[in-house]
């Protein structure tokens, strides 16, 4: 059985607030809600959401403020920013606060709900890329856990499957250990989280790299994680 999504909305205007709670429950979603700033601090640090809808003039602490100090303690869960209008220079700097979206008020619900649902697609790595897909010149079929090419095939483990579905979810970008033990682990970082992440990509670069001591498909990035670069 499938969980709900999680949404919090914070949105300090009683009727949008509700609105958007109805609208997000008659579509599936569990919601729950923040009246300001603060609040939604408390929430977010006691449970965990899928997604924020996030308000960005609110009592007591901004959406702005939130939006940074959430990205600043490593918090990734995907953000859509709510705006007024004639707010354009707040929603561009919302964005490069790390928002992943926003929708200037007055919005349609509609609208909403296609961002929304964009938004989860680009997290959750098995509804982006499948359960099959190339990946550094292989097949990858995740639900057979095997990787093959012209020449041979090779088998996953499933905690190796899974996170070469994460790193073909997002190409071109570096990820961190800290994301990658959260993401696939689905736990937060320890120091024996470090190892247990660098052991499996070292056992799964002896697996799918010509060379593991010059990876081509899973780069490592000094100081700051790894990357795969999708051709
Ligand atoms: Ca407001």
């Amino acid at each position: 059985m499938q969980t709900k999504v999680n949404i919090l909305i914070v949105e300090d205007e009683p009727k949008i607030r509700q609105g958007l709670k109805d609208f997000l429950e008659y579509h599936d979603f569990a919601a729950a809600e923040a009246v300001d700033g603060l609040e939604a601090q408390r929430l977010a640090a006691e449970r965990r959401f899928d997604l924020i809808l996030l308000d960005l003039m609110l009592p007591k602490i901004s959406g702005e403020q939130l939006c940074q100090q959430w990205r600043q303690s490593g918090l990734q869960t995907p953000i859509i920013m709510l705006t007024a209008k004639g707010q354009e220079q707040e929603k561009i700097s919302g964005l490069n606060l790390g928002a992943d979206d926003y929708m200037t008020k007055p919005f349609s619900l509609e609208e909403l709900l296609a961002r929304i649902l964009a938004v989860l697609r680009r997290m959750s790595p098995g509804r982006a890329v499948g359960q099959r897909f190339s990946f550094g010149g292989w097949e990858a079929d995740i639900s057979a856990l095997t990787v093959k090419n012209h020449s041979r095939s090779v088998e996953l483990t499933t905690r190796e499957a899974q996170i070469i579905q994460y790193f073909a979810a997002h190409p071109h970008r570096i990820i961190s250990r800290d994301e990658l033990y959260e993401k696939v682990w689905g736990e937060s970082m320890t120091e024996l989280g470090t190892r247990t992440v660098d052991m499996h990509i070292a056992k799964l670069r002896a697996k799918i790299e010509k060379d593991t001591a010059e990876p081509q498909i899973i780069k490592t990035v000094r100081g700051a994680g790894y990357k795969y670069e999708n051709e």
